[in-house]
């Protein structure tokens, strides 16, 4: 994969110290924007991607509305990971790709646009890090991304996603994308891990399925018994060094510290755990990542966004870590 070793300052973001973090257009993290027909395109290695479609969705809505609150969050993020000192955007050329387009009436004909514009990217050599969205986007991602050999794939989530269909056999929904990327190829289930799972259910069908074709799926009462690092060490050695998709829903996250998201489940993670396991994919070979399932009407002093926005700026720093 590319990455711009050289110092570009085309692609370094507004600093605070020369305009306010509160003024400006807000970009993701005040990076430059360069959609597919700038002139600096074939330039950048990582794209922020803004995925504002939510008709996947089986409660409560509102995701539609994530990447706009995420970017006005992440005006808030500085130049250094405090933690692990990366500093991403001189390691990278990182820029605001805009949105991808969605039809808000029009589900399959949403999944099409998606599935091109990330064919698009992958082309392009930049690797996306999304801001959903709910979490049916990261299944034309990984049409898009995967399109020529299965991936493995890192999820945090309260939910398997892995269910068949609802409603009665509705195949294409937030809670159902998983089930269908491992049966399109597009996951290699073995190379998969499931973090954070929780919460009533309507059934076990989803864990039978895992089971069935060898996802790992890490509950929240093993997470909490073992801990985040030890975890980690674990999904690092599952994933090993092949390409690896990581996806992130906002509520693997407790709601105490995430209220702001369609379908919550209690007994989760704190926010610093939260960050945690994302710096645990060091060294992983991320070819993309997302962060779903922010819903900014439920989420009424922005900490929802503003913890979304934080965690993609942790994913960023372990994108570009495994180059460093
Ligand atoms: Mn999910
Ligand atoms: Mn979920």
């Amino acid at each position: 994969m590319r990455i711009s070793a050289i110092f570009d300052a085309f692609f370094t973001p507004v600093s605070g110290m020369e305009l306010p973090r509160f003024a400006g257009i807000p970009t993701f993290m005040r990076l430059p924007f360069v959609d597919f027909d700038h002139d600096r395109i074939s330039d950048v290695d990582i794209g922020l991607i803004g995925a504002p479609w939510d008709s996947g969705t089986t409660n409560r809505p509102g995701p539609r509305h994530g990447p706009r609150q995420l970017r006005d969050l992440s005006t808030m993020i500085r130049a250094e990971n405090g933690a692990t000192g990366v500093r991403p955007f001189e390691v990278a050329n990182c820029a605001d790709l805009g949105d991808v387009s969605p039809n808000p009436a029009d589900l399959q004909d949403s999944l099409n646009r998606f599935t091109d514009y990330y064919t698009r990217v992958r082309q392009l050599g930049i690797r996306p890090l999304t801001a959903g969205g709910d979490h049916l986007c990261s299944l034309p991602i990984l049409r898009g991304l995967a399109a020529q050999a299965p991936v493995g794939m890192v999820h945090f989530d309260s939910h398997t996603d892995l269910f068949d269909g609802y409603f009665g056999g509705t195949k294409y929904t937030h809670g159902t994308p998983f089930r269908r990327a491992v049966e399109e190829g597009l996951l290699d289930p073995k190379r998969v891990v499931q973090i954070g799972i929780r919460g009533t259910a309507y059934d076990h069908e989803d864990r039978d399925f895992a089971k069935a074709v060898g996802i790992r799926v890490i509950a929240i009462e093993e997470f909490f018994a073992r801990g985040g690092t030890d975890v980690m060490t674990e999904t690092r050695e599952i994933v090993g060094d092949g390409a690896t998709y990581v996806s992130y829903d906002i509520d693997f996250v407790d709601p105490a510290f995430a209220p702001g998201t369609g379908t919550p489940e209690v007994g989760g993670p704190n926010s610093f755990q939260a960050i945690e396991v994302v710096r645990g994919l060091a060294g992983v070979n991320i070819i993309g990542a997302d962060l779903v399932e922010v819903s900014p009407p439920f989420d009424q002093a922005g900490g929802t966004a503003w913890l979304g926005a934080s965690l993609m700026f942790e994913l960023l720093c372990v994108m570009v870590s495994a180059q460093t």
